[in-house]
């Protein structure tokens, strides 16, 4: 592995850098605080390339890889974890999918409205009584004539309000049947497809998550992605791909953790001298320092092999665990070494601490990655 940072890197981690500072940070706390998904800013993400950083220029992204793509997304979370959540859905999820499984058709069709920014994208696999067992999935599709017809519903979806398309995991087969399970691209805007419940969420307010109902909404058969069946297999690779995304979510938000950490401690005095003099807060800095370091390597493993079409299952999982687990640990530190200022609204600490608990379970718990991971060493 080359650990050299590129210049397409170096650009990509300044521009976010600049980005964020300008037009995240001043509004974060704000969003955060009334749960504002603020839309237009993913449409100027888009005008910098950011929302189909791995899309192939043809389709009007911006063909970049996944180191890049890994730097754009802790560089955002780095200010705000919501952004970064909202940016590597948009991304990995819904526009990957397509840019995976669409024919050139479906290519064309929507890849450039999403990776300009134009449309947002969303990925509905998750449902109310089948999060980890996805497989037992209850909404779905039928075919009549040239059309297929969606009923059902999912939830927790990252822009089910918002989101201008959304690609969909539906049943079409028997029940448990992995080949059962098939993808399909629905619009905003298609009679019988309609938004329900937003979530109150602990975290991560301002990356709007909610409820998509079908009712008997039909679709062209055309918007079927791959073939009849391969949906579920489909949603395994996305997700193989969608985890070094959290990972990176995961240690943006460590990083910035750290970072404030860092400097706090070597401000705030106490009993005469910075308490960074204190032996306990400099052994949290190492952990953190640590850790974040490790991270760090999972996640260049897992992107040099997802670059070189090389299967990721195993390092995507142990990098998006092993992150995860890290940016809670991370941010929990961050808290207890403010103290009494970190629980308050006014130091950045306490938005890192909520935000960080998605990363251990969104696109997969931690208990699954370790199965996904047990299973590989196992095989
Ligand atoms: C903010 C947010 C955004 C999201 N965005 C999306 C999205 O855009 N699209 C989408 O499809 N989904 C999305 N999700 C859903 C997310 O992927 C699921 O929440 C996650 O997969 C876990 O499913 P669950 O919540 O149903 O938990 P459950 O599966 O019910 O798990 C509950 C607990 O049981 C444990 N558990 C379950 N099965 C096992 C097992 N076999 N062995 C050991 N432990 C087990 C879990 O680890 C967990 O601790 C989002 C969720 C959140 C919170």
């Amino acid at each position: 592995m080359n650990f050299e940072i590129s210049e397409s890197q170096l650009m990509i981690r300044q521009m976010c850098k600049d980005f964020a500072d300008r037009n995240i940070r001043p509004k974060m706390m704000e969003w955060d605080e009334a749960q504002t998904f603020p839309a237009e800013l993913f449409h100027e993400m888009g005008k910098l390339g950011l929302m189909g950083i791995l899309v192939p220029e043809e389709y009007g992204g911006a063909g970049l890889g996944y180191f890049e793509y890994v730097d754009a997304i802790v560089e955002i979370s780095k200010v705000c974890g919501s952004i970064g959540l909202s940016m590597a859905a948009h991304n990995s999820l819904c526009t990957g999918h397509i840019m995976m499984f669409g024919n050139d058709e479906q290519k064309k069709k929507w890849l450039p409205k999403l990776a300009s920014g134009e449309w947002i994208g969303a990925w509905g696999l998750t449902e109310a009584n089948t999060g980890s067992d996805a497989l037992r999935m209850q909404v779905t599709a039928r075919k009549e004539g040239d059309e297929w017809v969606l009923n059902g519903a999912k939830n927790w979806i990252t822009h089910g309000i918002s989101g201008n398309v959304a690609v969909v995991l539906a049943r079409t087969g028997d029940l448990l049947d992995s080949h059962g399970i098939s993808a399909f691209v629905v619009e905003r805007g298609t009679p019988g497809f309609k938004a329900g419940k937003k979530e109150n969420k602990l975290g991560m307010r301002a990356s709007e998550t909610a409820e998509m109902i079908f009712e008997e909404c039909r679709i062209p058969a055309s918007n079927l992605l791959g073939n009849v069946g391969e949906g579920f297999i489909q949603a395994m690779k996305i997700l193989d791909g969608g985890r070094i995304s959290i990972a990176a979510l995961s240690l943006g938000i460590a990083k910035g953790a750290y970072e404030a950490s860092l400097k706090y401690a070597k401000e705030r005095e106490q009993f005469g001298q910075p308490i960074a003099n204190f032996q306990a807060i400099g052994f949290k800095l190492a952990d953190m320092a640590m850790q974040i370091e490790a991270s760090e390597l999972l996640i260049n493993e897992a992107s040099d092999l997802k670059n070189n079409h090389k299967s990721v299952t195993k390092v995507s999982a142990m990098a998006k665990y092993y992150a995860s687990e890290t940016c809670v640990r991370v941010a929990t530190e961050g808290v207890q070494i403010f103290g009494g200022y970190g629980y308050t609204k006014d130091f950045p600490v306490e938005k890192y601490y909520r935000d960080s608990k998605l990363c251990t379970i969104g696109e997969g718990t931690s208990e699954i990655q370790k199965l996904v991971i047990s299973r590989a060493v196992l095989k």
